[in-house]
């Protein structure tokens, strides 16, 4: 099998197999071909994985945050050095494009890297409280072993964009990959002992919906961040409150992308595209309710219909694929039952929907699709997809599409293309998003803070900020005077 690790699992800076766990089978979505088999954690790996977390953690909280960060720095030359190999990888694991995942994935992982290797000498300071005589301090202190699940679209960028706050700020870390894709976070672990982290810091165990609780309820972990839907994040959440336990959840969306009728037309669908097709539309932030104005609709979908269709799809080996197949037959199937759903509801299908002539029949490939004429009320506006399904909706002004836009359960992203900049700002200020675009769509480099609001979760990842989220904050008070009891 041309992609098997050593073994399924990665604990205290080894690889560790037991067989007793259920086998997962890890297939290439280009051809259906099994390219590793592995087995999912046994309540024994996950205990083993958690008592070398919780037995390497204290050493690490106490090195200076440069000693910790020199290494994090040295883990993201490493995976700059592999980054073709680690794109490959990805690629196997996703069926994403090596077109992509050559500049988006093992890249965007060892920004992270490098991003908080840095930024843990400077950012995790206190404050001084001057109180008169008296004085209080406070200082940032690691939480201890904190618990990582991941979704199935960004593998390797999740396994990094948790694990590198997590560890930069004195954590241990124990991750768990999707089910669907297994393979790179196992790289991810390698790498890290390579750079010099001591083992048991950052632990990789496998498995499913089944392994998730035996590690979110464990009583030796204080933290959870979880990347997934919004029904697996409320599963979580509760099991994490039960233990009274932080939590970052990075959920699911159905954002809007607002398009007025002096925009730049071809960035406006530039942007649409990039925010519905990239990654075969397995992006949380997808702007995936696009709303145009009616002046420039005919405009916006002939020339929409014409970029689509020149999408090349393809082997994603292959350095000219733009686009690759679905991760799962099952994930395909789900956006298929949509595309029925939208023609049901009356939307009006410009492109796509179907699956791609050219393509291997094995592979879960499907076109690029757009629908137009979409309503508010239809399933395909309301409910996430998570596939390459574009809904193109109308709308005649500000204050409607505002209040449109901002009609639904979600909140994690949003974005608007204008060239009027008081019209920009105004309306991302009104938009109940985590993560506004303006001009632009689904960029979300290492500096700036990303995450969602109402049922897309909460807590940022990325940034500074999210150093706070994998620390507490310890306040001391120091009486300089003589105790004064009135007793
Ligand atoms: P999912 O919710 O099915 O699974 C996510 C992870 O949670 C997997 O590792 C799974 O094994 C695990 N899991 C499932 N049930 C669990 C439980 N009860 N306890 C603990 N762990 C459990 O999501 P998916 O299908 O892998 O990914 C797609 C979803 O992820 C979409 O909704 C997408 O929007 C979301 N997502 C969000 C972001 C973000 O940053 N906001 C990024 C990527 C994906």
């Amino acid at each position: 099998m041309r992609a098997q690790p050593k073994a399924s699992h990665f604990i205290d800076g080894e690889y560790v197999e037991d067989t007793a766990g259920t086998v997962i089978e890890s297939i290439y979505p280009a051809n259906g071909e099994v390219i590793a088999r592995l087995h999912a954690a046994t309540p024994a790996i996950v205990e083993k994985a958690i008592a070398a977390a919780k037995r390497a953690q204290p050493e690490w909280a106490a090195k200076s945050p440069t000693a910790r960060g020199r290494i994090l720095k040295r883990a993201a030359e490493i995976m700059r050095e592999r980054n073709r190999e680690l794109s490959e990888l990805e690629t196997l694991d996703t069926g994403k494009p090596i077109q992509e995942t050559i500049v988006a994935d093992p890249t965007s992982g060892a920004d992270s890297f490098e991003f908080f290797g840095g930024v843990a000498a400077a950012a995790l300071n206190g404050d001084y409280i001057p109180l008169g005589g008296d004085f209080a301090y406070t200082k940032r202190v690691p939480l201890g072993v904190c618990v990582g699940i991941g979704a199935w679209n960004y593998p390797q960028q999740i396994a990094c964009w948790k694990g590198a706050p997590a560890l930069a700020a004195g954590n241990a870390m124990v991750f768990k990959p999707s089910e669907n894709t297994p393979l790179g976070a196992l790289k991810i672990a390698e790498i890290l002992i390579e750079a010099g982290l001591p083992k048991g810091l950052y632990n990789v165990i496998q498995g499913d919906r089944s392994t998730g609780p035996l590690l979110v309820n464990h009583p030796d972990i204080a933290k959870v961040s979880l990347t997934g839907s919004v029904p697996t994040g409320r599963k979580v959440y509760e099991a994490a409150a039960a233990g009274l336990r932080h939590v970052t959840m990075e959920l699911g969306g159905k954002s809007p992308l607002i398009v007025f009728d002096d925009a730049d037309l071809e960035s406006a669908i530039g942007g649409a595209m990039l925010g519905n097709f990239y990654s075969t539309g397995q992006v949380c932030s997808n702007g995936t309710r696009v709303f145009v104005q009616r002046k420039v609709k005919d405009a916006f979908l002939a020339r929409l219909k014409e970029r689509t269709e020149a999408i090349v799809i393809g082997d994603p080996m292959d350095e000219a694929t733009q686009l690759g197949p679905m991760v799962s037959k099952a994930q395909r199937d789900k956006v298929f039952s949509y595309i029925e759903k939208g023609k049901a509801e009356g939307a009006r299908l410009v492109t796509g929907g179907g699956i791609p002539n050219a393509v291997n029949t094995e592979g879960t490939y499907i076109q690029p699709t757009v629908f137009a004429d979409v309503t508010d009320e239809m399933r395909i506006a309301r409910e996430e997809i998570f596939g390459p399904v574009m809904c193109v909706l109308d709308f005649d002004d500000e204050a409607e599409v505002v209040a449109r836009a901002n009609a639904t359960e979600f909140g994690l992203s949003a974005g608007v293309f204008t060239a009027d900049i008081t019209r920009a700002h105004r309306v991302v200020d009104q938009l109940e998003a985590g993560t506004l675009w303006i001009n632009t769509y689904n960029l979300c480099p290492v500096e700036i803070p990303f995450g969602g609001s109402k049922q897309s979760g909460f807590g940022r990842e990325n940034s500074v900020a999210a150093l706070n989220h994998y620390t507490e904050l310890k306040t001391v008070y120091v009486g300089m005077g003589k105790v004064e009891a009135p007793y």
